[in-house]
């Protein structure tokens, strides 16, 4: 065959679906019980989108962003992120000055074109989480326990949850100053991208990946030293709530976010198993965000995780998933006028909410019965000349082998019952 599914990209094929659509239930039940409704959002936007709010400079958008012209020459691109798609729609509707909160989460593909490695991918699936309407450090407090809640509930074991403060417009620019003054000396030694980093964006050096530069930061100030006193009692208060809710976390003052929208509190959640892709969700405050993209100024905080990473860590820890989908009822018919009465029963049993399967392939009895025992089914529904007489199809129990002619309303509610 000719066709090959395009580089770093996945089917999601049964029973792996299941998994998926599992994760995703445990997720919306956990996303509503703290009032968070889903958001949908097309997957590609206007280009300008994400270069105004992820930053021209930005690897995303410099590197890894799907752009296309469409036929009247407009620049959209595919999303390569949640948040500013969401801001939009917010902003767009009017939200950001009827609304008093808003409580959004949202699951869908997302694209970057980056180098595929294990746990990365062209095309992603995210999970997140947006809060719109309060600077109140509760909030910041709430989305985190939320994700904690939902790794908990689908039983993640040996996570841990890193926070920071990135400050706000006042102390990071002091901060960034310090930065400045502790890399000077050694600029000429830092990478070409970091020296470009230097002037704009000095907090990015401190994420680079490059060894060299891991080295030369050793010592360098940390951020929070830097925070004025309101940035202080927020991140204080953060931290109350999060110990009075529970959850557990350490402070990891190199969390760093490259942008200017980001404010306040930053967090990661991290399974160390999974090597060098060990993030599973990320977030924090953006009270600068929704300005940027040309609404009114709005505090907001949320974060985002990835269900491929998630989903590789529970498989790694052996995490058990809800049994693969076995019938409820099979159904077995004998002739060609027991095949023609069987499908109005089977339909009236699928319409009352019952798996019933049947395959019409199958031909002697016995290749039928074996089928049904290999689908794991509970029941077989069995259709000879004499059931079609009586009107009664055999209802036969394939754990202790019982059976009995029924009428249709008995079998479904037999099914039911049991
Ligand atoms: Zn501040
Ligand atoms: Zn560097």
């Amino acid at each position: 065959m000719n066709y090959k599914i395009p580089r770093g990209t996945f089917d999601i094929i049964p029973p792996q679906s299941a998994k998926w659509n599992y994760v995703k239930d445990v997720f919306r039940r956990v996303a509503s019980s703290f009032g968070y409704e889903e958001i949908t959002t097309p997957i590609f936007e206007m280009a300008e989108l994400f270069e105004r709010s992820s930053g021209e400079s930005s690897d995303v958008v410099q590197k890894e962003m799907y752009r296309f012209t469409d036929q009247k020459g407009r620049t959209f691109a595919l999303r390569p992120e949640g948040t500013a798609p969401v801001v939009r729609a917010f902003v767009e509707n009017h939200l950001d000055k009827t609304a008093a909160h808003s409580k959004f989460y949202y699951m869908g593909p997302m694209f970057r074109y980056d180098r595929p490695q294990a746990g990365r991918y062209r095309q992603f699936y995210q999970y997140g989480i947006e809060f719109i309407g309060s600077n109140n450090p509760y909030y910041d407090a709430e989305v985190i326990a939320l994700e904690q809640m939902f790794l908990k509930e689908l039983g993640l074991k040996d996570f841990r949850l890193e926070i920071n403060s990135v400050g706000c417009g006042n102390c990071s620019k002091e901060y960034e100053k310090a930065l400045r003054e502790f890399f000077q000396p050694v600029f000429d030694k830092l990478c070409e991208d970091c020296q470009n980093r230097y002037e704009n964006n000095p907090r990015r050096i401190l994420d680079c990946k490059v060894p060299s530069c891991k080295e030369l930061r050793h010592g360098a100030p940390s951020q929070l030293d830097y925070l004025d006193d309101d940035c202080q009692d927020h991140f204080e208060k953060a931290r109350l709530y999060l110990e009075q809710m529970d959850v557990d976390y350490v402070v990891n003052p190199s969390i760093v976010r490259g942008l200017d929208y980001y404010t306040n509190t930053a967090f990661e959640f991290i399974v160390d198993s999974l090597g060098a892709q060990n993030t599973i969700a990320g977030g924090g405050r953006y009270n600068g965000l929704i300005e940027q993209i040309g609404g009114r100024a709005t505090p907001a905080v949320g974060f985002a995780g990835g269900f491929e990473r998630l989903i590789l860590a529970l498989e790694s820890q052996g995490i058990s998933f809800p049994e693969e989908l076995a019938p409820d009822v099979y159904v077995i018919a004998m002739g060609e006028s027991a095949e023609s009465y069987a499908m109005r029963p089977m339909q009236a049993i699928r319409k009352a909410g019952i798996y019933a399967e049947y395959n019409p392939d199958k031909s002697s009895f016995k290749s039928q019965m074996k089928a049904a025992d290999q689908s794991k089914a509970r029941y077989a529904m069995i259709i000879g000349e004499e059931e079609v007489t009586l009107d009664k199809p055999m209802l036969k129990n394939l754990s202790d082998g019982t059976q009995e002619n029924l009428s249709l309303n008995q079998i479904i509610d037999r099914i039911k019952d049991n």
